[in-house]
């Protein structure tokens, strides 16, 4: 038996953006790091279009899509859901498991969801160019991508152990016309005083933004944008899961488990919380899990406090799980999820029992990957590979047990960029890079005091 596709048409193509922070009721409000009062609109309006800051704050339950914005998503999306019949096979198990296939954007990820909207509101606010940092590079070349597609300059500060592990990423960000610069670079102050403690330092998320940031407060006309993390982004990428829903009534079918990969917890808010907020308004249970890197494992190891999501502490103080504004991760290959602190919405739905947490290790993830990719064609970024370990866990579970339940996993983006990856697996020289207790300790000894929770 072969796999099935399951397609939507252009017109069911979401109108509406879903905001997460109403399914989980609200987020503890960001507060000044100074002052610990909650910031102004003023104030986050110093780094965000205004539209922006308010579906920051917002309770209501949707967004509308802007016209230019959902024109453009028209041109890869809906993206495709596939019953993975093969990999059920591969897997003997009695598990239906389905994956929603983001790769088919042009960048190979589910970024450009908010890229193009980020672009969209900075472009009316008047900027005309974009500022971001990058993990793997796959933010980045959204950014750039949408820079592009609005004819808006673009300038990316990616996280150096990357920018050297994958070339070709800053290649393809350079021939959408953007800037690339590895990070900790010396040209802003804090990548500098970085640099200054540590020459060989290997970046990490948290510095990549505090350069990102201090460079969109030097050149007024850039304007900031977020690859992850806030509430706004994990709006946008809730397209993601409302079309999953609609597939699964062509499927006949329905998730009892959705899995997805939490660097900052983006793609996975967007494919799970519109099946949450069916299961709230009195829909079938389903099971939510979060699948994080042992090597930074922010939701099963970090505490829930009062932290800054960059390093140099430049951004207001966010409740949430964290690991430490300092904390540097060890250099494993999914880039994109080496960040000390998860988004706001994705930390409350894991406080609240909403979701569950579990985390990986880099060899088992690159196992199931080609596993994956042996069975269904695709080779998965290493981010992705931590959603299909997630999936493959349960559905041998699934066969152990002898119950045939209904799994959906976010394929979050194609690993096309990141066959070094794959062939340091194949060689059997893919290190784990254990964390050990000393870094973790040392990560959250910087969150700052007195500790607020
Ligand atoms: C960025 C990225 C992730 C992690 O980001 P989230 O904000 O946690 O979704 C996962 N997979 C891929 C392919 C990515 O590019």
């Amino acid at each position: 038996m072969d796999n099935i596709k399951y397609e939507l048409t252009e017109s069911d193509i979401p109108h509406t953006w879903y905001n997460p922070a109403y399914d989980v009721g609200g987020i503890a409000p960001i507060l000044d790091a100074a002052t610990r009062e909650p910031v102004s609109r003023e104030a986050l309006a110093r780094s965000m279009p205004p539209a922006l800051v308010e579906q920051e704050l917002s309770q209501e339950p949707e967004f509308e899509i802007p016209e230019p914005v959902r024109q453009l998503y028209a041109q890869w999306r809906s993206t495709p859901l596939f019953r993975a019949r093969r990999l059920e096979k591969a897997l003997d198990t009695p598990a239906r498991i389905y994956y929603k296939f983001e790769g088919v954007a042009p960048t190979g990820s589910f970024k450009p969801n908010t890229a193009l909207a980020q672009a969209y509101y900075n472009k009316l606010a008047g900027k005309t160019g974009l500022v971001g940092e990058t993990g793997a590079g796959q933010w980045g070349s959204a950014v750039a991508l949408a820079g592009a597609l609005f004819d808006m300059k673009t300038k990316v500060f990616m996280v150096r152990v990357s920018f050297e592990q994958k070339p070709y990423r800053r290649t393809l960000m350079e021939t959408y016309g953007s800037v690339c610069t590895a990070s900790p670079s010396t040209e802003t102050e804090s990548g500098l005083a970085v640099l200054a403690e540590r020459p060989d330092h290997p970046g990490s998320l948290g510095v990549a933004k505090s350069e990102a940031l201090q460079f969109a407060f030097a050149n007024p006309e850039y304007g900031y944008t977020r690859g992850s993390g806030l509430n706004h982004v994990c709006a946008h990428q809730s397209v993601i899961g409302q079309e999953a829903v609609k597939q699964f009534e062509l499927a006949d079918d329905y998730p009892d488990i959705v899995v997805g990969a939490a660097g900052g917890g983006s793609n996975l808010a967007g494919l799970a919380f519109p099946f949450l907020r069916k299961k709230l308004a009195g829909g079938r249970d389903v099971r939510l899990i979060a699948v994080e890197p042992a090597a930074c494992p922010t939701l099963t190891r970090g505490r829930i406090a009062y932290d800054h999501a960059d390093s140099a502490g430049l951004t207001p103080l966010f409740r949430m799980h964290t690991l430490g504004h300092k904390f540097i991760p060890p250099a494993v290959h999914a880039g994109g999820l080496r960040a000390h602190n998860i988004a706001q919405v994705v930390s409350r739905a894991v406080e609240d029992g909403l979701m569950e947490a579990v985390a990986v290790r880099q060899n088992d993830c690159f196992e199931a990957g080609v596993l994956f990719a042996r069975a269904e064609g695709i080779v998965p970024a290493p981010e992705s590979t931590h959603a299909i370990r997630g999936a493959v866990n349960e559905a041998l579970r699934c066969r152990e047990e002898g119950v045939g339940k209904t799994i959906l996993l976010g394929l979050s983006g194609h690993g096309d960029f990141d066959l070094v990856a794959y062939q340091k697996y194949l060689a059997g020289t893919l290190s784990d890079d254990a964390l050990s207790d000393e870094a973790l300790q040392d990560g959250l000894d910087s969150i700052p005091s007195p500790v607020l929770v």
